[in-house]
């Protein structure tokens, strides 16, 4: 077989081997899920922490109305002592002062109850919106998984096929030119030959010299772009 017609064979083999790689990138590129996972974890994350944060509250809820209630229970004796059975003056300024104090104490406590009771209010208005977006994103990873495993099976396919077309290709061609066509792809982002375009190297667009061109045509022999080292390819179209 002449060198002109295994560059032909040797260029579908090349077609073959950009197709093979871009089935390769997508393969590793595909979604896997992985930017929703870790949406997943960090809402996660976050619904906890206000869940956690919900039972603190409601504890120190508890506590502060305990507080209250013993307040109460106590300016609730102390009136009834003023009222009742005081018998020096002293007594009742001291009991009015304590009513007063208690005043005081019961007015900060409530005011700390409020505070808490709307934390509270919109943690729990809050958290029932995570749980859904958490569910939403469960959702859309299953189907990004799904997706996932469908096209793997499609491009893992398709790479058997191209790779089964490339096998076949490969017979025809003289190992040396397949082995040096090889190593030349290896460091040239996988394309070891080039065709020639308006006098260019359509890879690395160096403008070839009129001598190498007439010599393409002319002479049946391996010709590297003086360029980027790639096989030169001459066709009519
Ligand atoms: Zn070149």
């Amino acid at each position: 077989m002449s060198i002109s017609d295994q560059l032909r064979n040797l260029w579908e083999v090349q077609l073959l081997d950009v197709e093979i790689m871009s089935l390769e990138e997508k393969f590793q590129n595909l979604d896997r899920g992985e930017e929703l996972r870790r949406k997943i974890e960090s809402l996660t994350d976050l619904y906890n922490k206000k869940s956690e944060e919900i039972k603190s509250k409601e504890i120190s809820l508890k506590e502060f109305e305990l507080e209250l209630s013993s307040l109460e229970e106590r300016k609730k004796k102390d009136e009834e002592r003023l009222y009742k059975n005081v018998s020096t003056q002293k007594e009742v300024d001291r009991l009015t002062q304590e009513i007063q104090y208690i005043n005081q104490e019961k007015s900060k406590l409530e005011d700390k109850i409020l505070e808490i009771m709307e934390i509270l209010d919109s943690l729990r208005e809050e958290t029932p919106k995570i749980k859904q977006e958490l569910e939403n994103l469960r959702i859309s990873l299953k189907e990004v998984l799904e997706r996932a495993k469908k096209l793997e099976e499609e491009i893992l396919g398709g790479l058997q096929d191209l790779k089964a077309k490339r096998l076949e290709k490969i017979k025809d061609i003289d190992s040396k030119l397949l082995s040096k066509y090889e190593a030349i792809r290896k460091n040239r982002r996988g394309r070891g030959m080039s065709k020639v375009i308006e006098g260019k190297c359509s890879e690395c667009g160096v403008e070839l010299s009129l001598f190498l061109i007439e010599k393409l045509k002319q002479i049946d022999e391996l010709i590297t772009c003086e360029h980027c080292g790639r096989i030169l390819f001459l066709t009519d179209n």
